[in-house]
């Protein structure tokens, strides 16, 4: 994949929490920082599912955010990607024997791209969203990846 090429149009993307402790959030947070500065590609974050190209879910997902994230997956426009950011999207972890779990988040809408760790550094999420980029141009039909 030429970077240069993946990166050649904006990429928007909606923050999803299913019930995360919020130290995911707080990295996704961090990467937004100046310091990455990830919107100096176009890769920023939107308040409406409407307008987004990937859906970016944290947490295990409660019983209580299950519908709200199927809804929100249904809003958004196609083609369009699941980018799971924190091992507690992945399996549950540290909550996966909670009473309250409808996750993980494969079990409710499809997922693309998983991006482990608790909590995943700026550098894997980044990586993550390049990985996210080069799907999203195959599924358009326009990527060489
Ligand atoms: S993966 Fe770790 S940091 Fe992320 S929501 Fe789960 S417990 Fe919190």
């Amino acid at each position: 994949m030429k970077l240069t090429t993946s990166l050649n149009r904006s990429l928007w993307v909606f923050h999803f929490n299913s019930g995360s402790c919020n130290g995911c959030d707080i990295e996704i947070v961090a990467t937004l920082t100046p310091r990455y500065d990830p919107e100096r590609f176009g890769v920023k974050l939107v308040g409406s599912p409407r307008h987004a190209d990937v859906l970016l879910v944290t947490g295990p997902v409660t019983n209580q955010m299950a519908d709200r994230l199927r809804l929100v997956y249904a809003q958004m426009p196609g083609p369009k990607l699941v980018m799971v950011v924190g091992t507690c999207g992945q399996s549950g972890g540290v909550f996966s024997t909670s009473y309250n779990l409808a996750g993980p988040i494969d079990q409710i809408i499809p997922v693309d791209v998983y991006v482990p760790g608790c909590a995943p550094r700026p550098e894997a999420i980044i990586q993550g969203v390049v990985t996210a980029i080069a799907k999203l141009e195959r599924l358009q039909g326009g990527g060489e990846a």
